[in-house]
């Protein structure tokens, strides 16, 4: 990152804002504990701890129970209100639901669904029942939930019927799943439920409002999302209830959420910054959020900032370079002057696009750094400190991060090394599901692996760098090689498939793959748009690779692993590096 090219931007946000920022970082850091914290979470009668309990009942129950928590905005531009109150109801129903249905505390509730309301019903409903809840992209194809539902053991799925109808061939292969509860939205899908499912809405009249949370403790599991790896399929990670104290803390310490705040975050909850930050941050705050469930759109979005007065923003670098693209004059038609603070996360957030957004907004986006395994935010920008273009800040308070080198000792400031962290934070992962090994790897030498590369300036600001692996980050996404690779020799035409990151201006990379053909088939146009279009169908849009090189064959090292490194650096223009593992063709 280019830290001497700009300039620091000035705490400009704090004097827009007119509200004490909720953070003194410095003085926060003295004597840190958590447990002031865990005093202000509101508890389970007998000291259970439950995420549904904090960011829906504890409101409901109190002042807030007639306030907006959830402004949800169709994409046809319908609009629906939920108080907490109502939330509270409604998410009662569904564990009742759930609970006649026999569902128990620990048993895995998966959702695939678009950002409609029953969604989040449907989830804090999971939650209030005692189960884990899996949230899956609604962009996902049959075998990505095929991979996630097989490996979690989910028993029941909660979707809707044109989902239901995209993956219907894999639902067979769903051993352990029980039951089928649909969402059929306004009646907006004409085709009958089929029989051996259940219709949501019915089972939804049928249900009391009346329903006492299963008492779970701190350490219960409470929400698992898959992610990608290097090698194998994704993993499941898998978090507590106690993570929600993190949450809830950061949404005041990063994101600055205050009582009449309209927040936006606009990831998905498939991907983790979706629950953590489209659910548990602003509700645990009982501050109301705006769910807006159509796609991405310049003019629409800041429709969106400007109709329903958002003042906090949480968003993506992609996103915003996206923005940037559609030009600075679609902001001038629209009156977003109710922003106060806007923050992304996800990827690295180029220095252009902090100086963009105070150009045009009049404040920077704040870059805040974390990932799925550490279900919160770890390196944030604050309001209360000078935010410096391309830097992901500093770490939250309670929060130890380093960069060492490979024997784990700390390197000095500025020089680049993998960033760890002290494990034991509060919303650390506990488990990959079913893979303590994999767990277990993350582990070393008293440190948590991120797997990133990043660098400490003198002053305490951390510097994102890379990934220290294969892993690729597509619009924010993170994309296992391996998954893709795997789908792409289903294809009865190639005979080997290797998958990489190639960097792009806007979606930071995009998937790229290098395919050799078995014998009998001829490279062409028609076959490479055929292999697309099937990885598409069988993975997702945000999956499947967008650029198709055929190869004779691919480097590989002579115990057989593709060296996707090499195909990298050979794509690039690189050198090449270390190739003596390579095998002799
Ligand atoms: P995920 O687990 O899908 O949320 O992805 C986490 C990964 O995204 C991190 O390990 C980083 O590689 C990347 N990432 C997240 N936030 C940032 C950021 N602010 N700057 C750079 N990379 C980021």
């Amino acid at each position: 990152m280019a830290e001497a090219n700009f300039k620091p931007i000035k705490k400009t946000s704090v004097e827009k804002m007119e509200v004490k920022p909720n953070l003194d970082l410095e003085e926060s850091y003295k004597d840190f504990d958590w447990e002031s914290l865990y005093k202000q979470l509101d508890w389970l009668p007998g000291g259970g701890l439950n995420k549904a309990h904090e960011a829906i009942d504890r409101h409901a129950n109190g002042d807030k129970r007639d306030k907006i928590a959830m402004i949800w905005e169709g994409k046809n531009g319908e609009r629906e209100d939920y108080t907490f109150g109502d939330m509270q109801r409604l998410t009662n129903k569904f564990a009742n639901i759930l609970q006649s249905l026999g569902i128990q505390k620990g048993d895995r509730v998966f959702i695939f669904m678009d950002r409609l309301p029953e969604l989040y019903i449907a989830f804090f409903g999971a939650l209030k029942a005692g189960a884990v809840v899996g949230p899956l992209f609604s962009a996902f194809g049959p075998e990505p939930v095929r991979d996630r539902m097989q490996d979690s053991g989910a028993k029941v799925l909660v979707t809707q019927p044109d989902l239901r109808r995209k993956i219907a061939e894999i639902i067979p292969e769903l051993f352990d799943l029980q039951h089928i509860l649909i969402v059929n939205k306004d009646s907006r899908d004409p085709a009958p439920i089929d029989p051996q499912d259940l219709s949501y809405h019915e089972e939804m009249d049928k249900a009391s409002e009346d329903f006492t949370t299963v008492v779970t403790g701190q350490y219960d599991y409470s929400i698992m999302h898959y992610t990608s790896g290097t090698t194998g399929k994704p993993k499941g990670a898998v978090h507590r209830h106690q993570a929600v104290v993190q949450q809830m803390a950061t949404g005041r310490w990063a994101l600055d959420l205050h009582d009449d705040d309209i927040y936006w975050c606009t990831a998905d909850p498939g991907w983790v910054t979706g629950t953590s930050y489209g659910m548990l941050a602003p509700w645990t705050n009982g501050v109301t959020q705006l769910i807006y469930e159509g796609g991405f759109s310049a003019s629409r979005w800041y429709e969106q900032i400007q109709k329903h007065k958002v003042t906090v923003w949480y968003t993506a670098p992609t996103a915003i370079r996206m923005l940037m693209k559609a030009g600075e004059e679609v902001p001038t038609r629209f009156d977003l002057s109710s922003l106060r603070y806007m923050c992304s996360v996800g990827e690295p957030l180029n220095p252009e696009a902090v100086v963009w957004g105070d150009d045009v907004f009049g404040m920077p986006f704040h870059d805040n750094w974390w990932q799925t395994e550490t279900g919160a935010i770890m390196c944030a920008n604050y309001p209360s400190m000078e935010v410096r273009p391309g830097s992901m800040g500093k770490p939250i308070p309670g929060v130890q991060l380093a960069i060492v080198d490979e024997d784990f000792n700390e390197v000095p400031d500025g020089e680049d090394g993998n960033l760890v962290v002290k494990p034991g934070w509060p919303s650390m992962f506990h488990g990959y599901w079913n893979n303590a090994e994999m767990y277990n790897s993350r582990f070393r030498k008293g440190w948590y692996i991120t797997g990133d590369t990043a660098r400490k300036d003198s002053d305490g600001y951390f510097w994102f760098v890379g990934r220290a692996d294969d892993v690729i980050n597509t619009a924010g996404h993170l994309v296992g090689p391996f998954e893709v690779e795997s789908a792409l020799i289903e294809h009865p035409a190639v005979a080997e498939a290797g998958v990489i990151g190639k960097p792009d201006e806007i979606a930071m990379e995009i998937v790229k793959a290098f395919v050799s053909l078995k014998d009998g088939y001829e490279e062409s146009t028609k076959l490479r748009n055929e292999i697309m279009r099937f990885a598409r169908e069988k993975l997702s849009t945000a999956i499947a690779p967008r650029e198709i090189d055929f190869i004779p064959s691919l480097p590989k090292t002579r115990s057989g692993k593709i060296m996707r490194r090499l195909l990298k650096a050979r794509e690039l223009g690189l050198p090449e590096g270390d190739t003596s593992t390579l095998e002799d063709d």
